[in-house]
């Protein structure tokens, strides 16, 4: 079962609103402007679904359209406003014209002021109302800006906070202006509806819009207040429907679904009452605080509609519990916008003055008044388990009962890679060119997996900026083993550096620096990878001009890296900027012309430094930046070849030889139930992204035809796994597209979902 917690973005349809609207388009589907039965049973629908909505809404007066939704509702509210003030001015009034918003409004506002603003040619000045740490408007500033002012826009709730606008205090403030320079009010409801009694018009509200897709009702349907007296202009015109004040044949199934919606709201019956919604909510935040003990809140519950939870995990980024939730089919949603790469902060968050810490990693948890006992039951199950995953992955605060780590982990930060090597038979392990914001998270897995430490190395110094390896050995004293570490943190007077099964060794590869060194990794079968930090990166070659690079043994170097590794020895270097993960000589020497020719011996020491200075120089890079060490083309990718279902489905069929490989994280496997697919048990493997490197060589020892299959959870992760395959020579390397996402669960949901996708 889904357990969908992401009610302020969309609910889903009520079964009697479904019912409804499907009633709407099969037997009543008359237009109400004809004057038939068919078009007078459909008004007599519309009329009632109108009074029914006035009731709700306890209105006496005013009038409520039926519309698209909210937006159209705030623009056709912002047009007629913006209109009003313009008429003013051109009769020489040019009191009160400033436009006031909430720094928290939906954008749709502040994006359609300064749409209509601009396109009316009006230049009016336009202002965010602050909002304090609680998220609630600044009613001082407000209080001293309403004198000029000839629009305000609060919104009643916030859809990522859920903090309820003090409309009783704003209200107060607005009263306070003199008569006619009262400004007008736009107060947008969407969030309140069915939550919040709005007395519309005990508070002299002048423009509310809703969505009814908010509410249980299907989307493209919304209404619109409007305040007998308040101004008026239509946003579209035409036929003359809703008495004229917005054209176009209504949306007959979605006023018909609304109506459903609306009755039930009225009867009491399919929705909670508030005391109960505020017990769903403490039974979530107690299994959201025991899943998370560090939690934040990001906004005041008492202040907040008992029906959003907004929160940080001071460590875990929004992508990752998202990721993490999805998995365990809760669906949540980033409190911020969450772009591909990075995170994007909350300009809610922000507006309270939160710190970045919170506002890039926020997650909003919201139900709707429909959910019930079992719902919320489940709900705090699956956060429970979240956090249990949590637990065995080390990203717990406290209670860690880690799941032994073995192999090679990857971390990247901004295109720079740090690695792990961990050995689970003798518990030891290695950090290999640690990065500076990674050291808290490394130094907490450290200790939560109890594995000693013995040495964190560098593959060489950095011009610009200091290791980061001493403070990462500081934070965790107790688990250091090994003597004396060198400059680079190879413990004095050991040839190689065990840790089990597997061990280290080390080459020197000066050039990019003159103290640069390679880690060789061995195990009983021989060379597993080599740690090759700045030589030869994934498109690009080491710079070798800072004033301590050894640019005439630049040459010298990759030849004793190449007889060391050999064409196909795979390299984990110090930077990969586009998801490559890891690279080989041969595919290197195939992208770059200058290791090519280094590789067959065509070039000599000299000759070849200065060509590495001169690509270096072309490529324009900043002397001496953290990030900017090498010198190269970038290259295209090949583009990802992408499978189907059915064409997983085929492939497993005609190819039992076939991997599917998950390559979500630990934790997401961990809690996700994947549905069943005849042949995908035996193909079936699960390597982390972060893991990726650690299976690239058995992959890459596969013959040439074995079909490696890799998912996700959307399709992503699996994309750059099977770009890098393809890049390291293995062609049949695919993505499953969409990933799990996609992936139906019965096969009922597969036939829908496979005709939706073919229209
Ligand atoms: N206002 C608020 C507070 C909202 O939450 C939303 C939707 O997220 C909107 C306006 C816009 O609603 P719609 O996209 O249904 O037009």
């Amino acid at each position: 079962m889904e357990i969908y917690l992401d009610a302020n973005a969309t609910t889903p349809v009520l079964p009697q609103a479904r019912a409804a609207a499907l009633a709407a388009m099969d037997q009543d589907f008359g237009n109400p402007s004809s004057i038939h039965s068919t078009g007078l049973k459909a008004r007599a629908l519309m009329d009632a679904v109108r009074a029914r909505a006035r009731r709700v809404l306890q209105l006496e007066g005013g009038r409520l359209l039926f519309l698209s939704g909210a937006t159209e509702g705030i623009q056709t509210a912002v047009l007629s406003a913006l209109n009003a003030l313009r008429e003013r001015r051109a009769s020489g009034d040019t009191r009160a014209l400033t436009l006031l918003y909430g720094a928290t409004e939906h954008k749709a506002v502040p994006e359609a002021l300064k749409h209509w603003n601009q396109l009316l040619g009006l230049d009016l000045p336009l202002r965010a109302i602050p909002v304090g740490r609680d998220g609630r408007h600044d009613l001082d500033w407000l209080r001293a800006e309403l004198p000029q002012a000839g629009l305000v826009c609060t919104m009643a709730a916030n859809n990522e906070t859920g903090v309820i606008s003090d409309l009783d205090g704003i209200a107060a403030l607005l009263d306070a202006q003199p008569g006619d320079l009262r400004p007008l009010w736009l107060v947008d409801g969407v969030q309140a509806l069915g939550k919040l009694a709005l007395r519309l018009e005990a508070r002299r509200i002048d423009y509310a819009p809703f969505s009814g897709h908010k509410l249980y009702a299907p989307k493209g349907i919304g209404l619109l207040y409007v305040r007998d007296g308040a101004p008026f202009t239509p946003l579209q015109v035409g036929g003359g429907q809703e008495g004229a004040l917005r054209s176009g044949t209504e949306n007959m199934s979605g006023i018909a679904a609304l109506g459903a919606v609306l009755a039930a709201l009225e009867e009491g019956r399919s929705f909670r009452d508030a005391a109960t919604l505020a017990q769903f909510r403490a039974r979530l935040t107690q299994a959201l605080q025991e899943a998370f003990p560090n939690l934040q809140f990001n906004a005041p519950q008492a202040l907040c509609l008992p029906t959003t939870l907004n929160f940080s995990v001071p460590g875990l980024p929004a992508r990752l519990l998202m990721d993490m939730f999805d998995a365990a089919d809760v669906r949540v949603s980033g409190g911020s916008a969450c772009s591909a790469a990075k995170a994007q902060p909350s300009y809610v968050l922000e507006a309270m003055g939160l710190p970045p810490s919170q506002t890039t990693s926020a997650l909003r948890l919201s139900f709707g008044p429909a959910a019930d006992e079992d719902f919320i039951a489940e709900a705090c199950a699956r956060i429970r388990a979240c956090g249990e995953a949590l637990r065995e992955n080390c990203l717990s605060i406290e209670d860690n009962h880690p799941l032994p780590a073995d192999g090679v982990t990857r971390f990247v930060v901004d295109g720079a890679c740090c690695w792990l090597v961990a050995d689970a038979s003798r518990r030891r392990c290695v950090v290999i060119d640690p990065l500076p914001q990674l050291n808290e998270r490394l130094a907490q897995w450290l200790r939560c997996q109890g594995y000693q430490l013995a040495a964190v190395l560098d593959t060489h110094t950095h011009a610009d900026h200091e290791s980061s390896a001493q403070a990462l050995r500081e934070a965790v004293p107790e688990l250091l083993q090994g003597g004396t570490p060198d400059l680079l943190g190879w413990p004095a007077a050991q040839q190689r550096l065990e840790l089990g099964r597997c061990w280290l060794t080390r080459l020197a590869i000066p050039g990019h620096t003159d103290d640069s060194v390679a880690y060789l990794l061995h195990d009983e079968h021989g060379l597993r990878m080599a740690f090759s930090g700045d030589i030869v990166m994934p498109g690009q070659l080491g710079r070798s001009d800072f004033p301590h690079s050894a640019p005439l043994a630049y040459l010298d170097s990759i030849k004793r890296l190449a007889a060391a590794v050999g064409p196909h020895g795979l390299l984990a270097p110090a930077h990969d900027e586009d998801h490559r993960f890891a690279t080989t000589l041969s595919a290197e020497a195939a992208q770059q012309p200058l290791l090519g020719r280094a590789l067959a011996g065509q070039i000599e020491a000299a000759a070849f430094a200065a060509e590495l200075t001169a690509l270096s120089e072309q490529a324009g890079l900043p002397r001496c930046g953290p990030m900017a060490c090498g010198a190269g083309a970038a290259t295209q990718a090949p583009p990802p070849q992408a499978l189907s279902l059915d064409g997983l489905r085929a492939l497993l069929e005609r190819a039992p030889h076939t991997c599917v490989v998950d390559v979500r994280e630990p934790y997401e496997q961990r809690l996700s139930q994947l549905p069943e697919l005849p042949g995908l048990a035996r193909a079936l493997s699960a390597v982390p992204l972060s893991r990726l490197v650690d299976a690239l060589p058995q992959w890459l020892a596969l013959p040439a035809e074995t079909p490696l299959v890799f998912f996700c959870r959307s399709g992503n992760r699996s994309a750059q796994a099977a770009q890098a395959l393809r890049r390291l020579g293995h062609e049949a390397a695919y993505t499953l597209a969409g990933g799990v996402a996609l992936w139906p669960r019965t096969a009922a949901a597969d036939a829908s979902l496979d005709a939706a996708l073919l229209v």
